[in-house]
């Protein structure tokens, strides 16, 4: 599968050191991060994350939809997640978070 690197940069799961070489990493992640349940997951291995997984991986983002079930800054995680196209965030796919942006227009512009 293809992973989309910069997508992968900001999901919580990426985020796992506090610095690198002396940079102050938190300062490129949102404080909620620290909080999330996710933090840390593939970090030994990028490729292995079951919040992108590989394409039919069923498994893998049921693990991935529990661990947000259990997170406590999962509206956080939506609301930045809104635009987010691929992957599992705050427990929803991508399809998912597409219908709810529609639905949310559809309750605004009626
Ligand atoms: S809701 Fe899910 S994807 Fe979002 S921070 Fe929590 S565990 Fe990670």
């Amino acid at each position: 599968m293809e992973y989309n690197t910069e997508q992968l940069a900001l999901h919580a799961s990426s985020w796992s050191e506090p610095s690198l070489l002396g940079f102050d990493l938190s300062t490129l992640h949102p404080a909620w991060q620290r909080l999330a349940e996710c933090r840390g997951i593939g970090k030994d291995d990028p490729m292995d994350n079951p919040f992108f997984p590989v394409q039919g991986d069923m498994a893998a983002t049921i693990a991935a939809k529990a661990m947000c079930d259990r997170c406590k800054v999962r509206q956080e995680c939506e609301a930045q997640a809104q635009t987010e196209e691929g992957g599992t965030w705050a427990g929803l796919s991508e399809r998912q978070r597409r219908a709810r942006r529609e639905t949310r227009w559809q309750e605004r512009h009626g």
